[in-house]
């Protein structure tokens, strides 16, 4: 996976939004780490995909969102 960039600060420190039931300890691991955020169990197409850690921005990376639903 290509590093995202930030659209608000340009910053690449942005992790992926996890949504679902997270069952798997790596994924726990990963959280922990703040490679990823957990997004808790929620649908819906505009939900954010993406998390800036620079500057706390949620949001929507249309690629990634594709093939979600
Ligand atoms: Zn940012």
């Amino acid at each position: 996976m290509k590093p995202k960039k930030c659209p608000k600060c340009k910053s690449d420190q942005v992790v992926p939004i996890l949504y679902g039931l997270v069952k798997d300890h790596d994924t726990w691991e990963q959280s922990k780490r703040g490679e990823l955020i957990l997004g808790g169990v929620k649908v819906g197409p505009h939900l954010p995909t993406h998390y800036c850690k620079a500057c706390h921005h949620k949001f929507l990376d249309k690629e990634a969102a594709k093939g979600r639903f």
